[in-house]
């Protein structure tokens, strides 16, 4: 299993205000504070995702250049974690910039000190160490067999409304080679973002007209890791609008395809592929898709859009999803109008429910079979039936828009307008920008950060997770270890 930390923008800035204060100050004073953290698990990766700061209270932690807890601070910060069911995080700050190592008192501190208590929560100990300029570095502590052994994450992920900071342990996922194929790319957006760029790993979701063609600018910009889900065969009617196929490839998986064109296309010093042949809804899909740190929403059904909602908000995996509008003039039988659109989908936007992508009544209809039952189809209101009407020439204006969203919030300079949708109109040929939020009490936005706990009640449950020890044997050992600190504290 792989590790990554995500931390919401208002953990990160709430983390960052109380941390950094001595600093900005022009003293080089550290700092401490307690989080909360919940688990994200996909197929390969475990995500700690942190949305909610824990601060000291007076007398809680000692200042002296480095800095302490008091054992009072654990004890209320582990038991508000039980409370919620959450995993204990540790924060401190650093001088330095970049991804920070640890001194031998930063290993005393979370190894000896904290970590075996905070097993008391369920969850292994997060370790967070943010540098003065904001990177945040991360590592769990596993009971092991002697003692806690430390593993540390990938890459750190602060998902804001609109824009995305990714901090990289290059050790564990170095930066890649400078290549000449790319040198135009490097020309245009500079180096560090393409290297945060090409270290993302990209998921797709429905590989029709607009996923061949959001498939190919993922591989064609050297994103290195892409994860592909779509559980259709190409049939002859997606023949004039599927990217790279031909009549030959008729009944191949789309997945498939798509993988095959990336492999030739790519311009990454090296691309790994994951591609299911599944639907997003089967929980191997649900899985992988929780691999991802940024996901193409390319699909037209009301299921899929509700699992990527979750996924958008319950796990911090922003998810960008197009969708296009055709209206016929039903007398005439020609075209009337249409237009198409982009949308970020994070926590702090809009989600999918919100903005009329799909609503929860389609996903039940879906479920019992009758969205594909014709008769039923015809009495839903126009907004209700997708699917099947996009044409190849505004599928490649939809990809093009959800790419460039994405490009935005990972270029994002603080004085650019927030925007958060891109709508195009074809027949006044304007397009239209809008930062738009949920409507009041959507049940996405309490699902915040909430990770495993929040699944569509229609997927399988996970891989049960080893059993915990019982919860009394816990308490116990947990008291123990307060009692423990506090001797070690007041020697
Ligand atoms: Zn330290
Ligand atoms: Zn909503």
């Amino acid at each position: 299993m792989k590790f990554d930390a995500a931390l919401t923008q208002e953990a990160d800035t709430t983390a960052r205000n109380h941390l950094l204060q001595h600093f900005a100050r022009g003293d080089q004073q550290e700092d401490l504070c307690f989080a909360l953290w919940r688990p994200s698990t996909g197929q390969e990766r475990q995500t700690a995702l942190v949305d909610e700061i824990i601060l000291p209270l007076e007398g809680e932690r000692l200042l002296h250049g480095n800095a302490s807890f008091q054992p009072d601070f654990i004890a209320r910060s582990i038991a508000h974690a039980r409370s919620k069911g959450a995993g204990l995080a540790f924060m401190h700050s650093h001088p330095g910039h970049g991804w920070q190592g640890m001194s031998k008192p930063d290993v005393e501190a979370e190894r000896d000190i904290l970590a075996y208590p905070a097993q008391a929560t369920g969850h292994p100990l997060l370790g967070l160490t943010t540098g003065s300029d904001g990177t945040w570095s991360a590592r769990l502590w596993n009971r092991a067999n002697s003692g806690m052994s430390r593993t540390w994450c990938e890459k750190t992920r602060i998902i804001g409304a609109d824009r995305f900071n990714i901090h990289f342990n290059d050790e564990l996922l170095p930066p890649p080679r400078r290549r000449d194929t790319l040198r135009r790319t490097y020309d245009t957006w500079g180096l560090e973002t393409q290297n945060m760029l090409s270290r993302l790993k990209i998921g797709i979701v429905g590989l029709g007209s607009v996923g061949s063609v959001v498939a190919e600018i993922t591989a064609r910009v050297g994103v290195r890791q892409i994860t592909l889900i779509d559980p259709d065969q190409i049939e002859e009617h997606n023949l004039d609008r599927l990217l790279n196929a031909a009549p030959s490839d008729l009944g191949r998986p789309k997945v498939e395809l798509a993988a095959e064109a990336i492999q030739r296309h790519s311009t990454a010093d090296h691309v790994t592929i994951t591609a299911l042949n599944n639907s997003i809804g089967e929980t191997l899909a649900y899985e992988s898709a929780l691999d991802c740190d940024v996901i193409f929403s390319c699909v037209d059904r009301p299921l899929a859009r509700d699992v990527l909602n979750y996924i958008a908000t319950a796990h911090l995996i922003p998810v960008i999803d197009g969708g296009i509008s055709i209206e016929l003039d039903q007398r005439r039988q020609r075209f009337f109008s249409s237009h198409w659109r982009a949308h970020m989908v994070t926590p702090y936007n809009q989600c999918l429910r919100c903005s009329g992508q799909y609503s929860s009544s389609t996903v039940v209809t879906e479920l019992d079979g009758s969205l594909d039952d014709p008769s039923y189809v015809r009495d839903l209101p126009p907004e209700a039936v997708t699917g099947n009407q996009n044409v190849f020439p505004f599928a490649v204006s939809i990809a093009s828009m959800q790419f460039n969203l994405l490009l935005r919030y990972l270029l994002s300079y603080e004085w650019w307008p927030p925007i958060s949708r891109f709508e195009h109109q074809f027949i006044t040929g304007e397009t239209s920008t809008a930062d738009t939020r949920c409507q009041p009490h959507c049940s996405f936005q309490g699902r915040r950060a909430l990770g495993n706990s929040e699944r569509p009640f229609y997927l399988q449950p996970p891989t049960p997770e080893p059993p915990t020890p019982p919860h009394t044997s816990r308490v116990t050992s947990l008291l123990t270890f307060v009692d423990k600190i506090w001797k070690k504290v007041s020697r």
